[in-house]
């Protein structure tokens, strides 16, 4: 290479490379450390083995915001519990569905839907009826539905490598479904759980009444005994029984978990990392979202561990009642709107503790294209660890503050097995597995470091 040509890559390239390597070093460091030293199993294997379903309201769920209080305050942060009040629902005893078709009698899998009331202590019986999505519904004459239960069984489209987009366009059925069988007279509803799976599992999730029309019980049952009741009504009518004892109580006292780093040199820019501390109460919440809530305080561990010292303030918010409200997200955003925060960046894991793949970004339609470029830019940094940008949704909890003008992150692990436990009695802790669930705090912690570093 001619000398005036080395010179001129040296001056030219050299910062750069040098701000890359030691980047470099910073993140290979990160991943050592969580590899090798994170609390993050620990705190999961506590969240769903020593505690449990945290459901919003619960015993549990005060638990959960005690013991991870404790946990951050251990690290020598700063801890706040943040009040907000939180709905109350209760599932009761076990709910008994069954499919009677003749004289034969099949009891199916199946709970109750979040937020969905009872049936006061009776039995529910009538006929069914079929459709397939939320339109189909809405074109059906009421003198139809009238009296009888409808049943919700349109699938999760298989074809979506990006199993969310799937979620996505059925989960309607699960939420408003109720409210459009309500309108039509319908006496009860069942919706066939939202998995690209066939197996026996029941999967809840949130439902929203239409407060105008009487409230009927909602009910999930699993995909197998979803077949079973569409092929059944290929040939003839079909009743169905449903007894449930869950019911709304009265909202209560309830928190958010805050713990900060304040920046050295930029302190009113926030970084904020989260997860959601409430889960259903089928299963224990390991990946949704107990995985979230300890990959966000691994943040602050890994941060503290390197002896990083951030120049913005690094907080980590575990909000509460992602599942059946979303309260704790309304009053992070409305305090942090009053004193007039500025979130340059806010990260939400909620999408389980698999294998890392990367990061997509949200953001107000005047600056995505920016924050996108400047992100994507920190791809090759990040290319050795397998984490990719792209532009995508961010989370429940944070979406709210993308008003602030910031970017707006979705944490991206491997999607194919989550919706197999989302919501479901199996969503336990030994489908954790410690090395992905590592890789996940390391792949999060990076890029709060680059963030950090950069800005935006
Ligand atoms: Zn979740």
């Amino acid at each position: 290479m001619n000398p005036i040509k080395s010179i001129f890559i040296f001056i030219f390239l050299y910062p750069f490379s040098l701000i890359s390597q030691n980047d470099s070093i910073q993140i290979r460091k990160i991943h050592d450390l969580a590899l090798t030293n994170s609390s993050c199993y620990s705190w999961l294997e506590h969240l769903c083995l020593q505690i449990g379903g945290r459901l919003s309201g619960s015993t549990n769920a005060q638990k959960a915001v005690d013991y991870t209080a404790k946990e951050l305050k251990n690290l020598g942060i700063d801890v706040i519990k943040q009040p907000c009040k939180v709905p109350h629902w209760e599932r009761g005893k076990k709910e008994v569905v069954n499919m009677i078709v003749g004289n034969r009698k099949t009891l199916l899998h199946a709970c109750a839907l979040g937020n969905s009331i009872g049936t006061n202590g009776k039995e529910l019986k009538a006929e069914i009826i079929e459709v397939g999505s939320l339109d189909a519904l809405k074109n059906i004459d009421a003198s139809l539905v009238k009296g009888k239960i409808v049943f919700f069984n349109g699938a999760m489209n298989p074809i979506y490598i990006e199993t969310f987009r799937a979620y996505g366009e059925s989960v309607g059925q699960r939420y408003i479904g109720p409210a459009f069988a309500q309108k039509k007279g319908a006496v009860g509803v069942l919706v066939r759980s939202m998995t690209t799976e066939h197996d026996i599992y029941p999967h809840t999730g949130a439902m929203k009444y239409d407060t105008a029309y009487p409230t009927i019980p909602a009910i999930a049952i699993s995909t197998l005994d979803a077949d079973l009741m569409s092929k059944n009504l290929k040939s003839g009518k079909v009743t169905c029984s449903i007894q449930s004892d869950s019911k709304m109580l009265t909202p209560v006292d309830s928190y958010n978990v805050i713990a900060e780093i304040k920046g050295s040199t930029f302190p009113e820019e926030i970084i904020a990392v989260g997860g959601h501390l409430d889960s259903w109460d089928t299963g224990q919440g390991a990946h949704d979202d107990g995985a979230g809530c300890v990959h966000s305080m691994s943040v602050m561990e890994l941060i503290k561990q390197s002896g990083y010292k951030p120049k913005r303030t690094i907080r980590c918010v575990l909000f509460m009642n992602e599942e059946n409200g979303t309260m704790g997200a309304k009053a992070y955003a409305e305090a942090s709107n009053k004193n007039k925060e500025k979130h340059i960046a806010a990260i939400e894991s909620d999408e389980g503790g698999f294998t890392p793949r990367g990061f997509s970004i949200d953001a107000k339609d005047e600056v995505i294209e920016k924050h996108i470029a400047t992100i994507k830019k920190w791809e090759k940094i990040l290319a050795p660890y397998y984490l990719t940008i792209d532009r995508g949704g961010s989370g429940a909890d944070i979406d709210a503050l993308k008003n602030q003008g910031g970017a707006m992150i979705g944490f991206k692990p491997d999607p194919q097995r989550y919706f197999t436990l989302h919501h479901t009695a199996e969503d336990t802790f030994d489908k954790i597995n410690k090395r992905e669930l590592e890789l996940g705090a390391a792949a999060i912690t990076s890029l709060v470091y680059l963030l950090d570093n950069y800005g935006l």
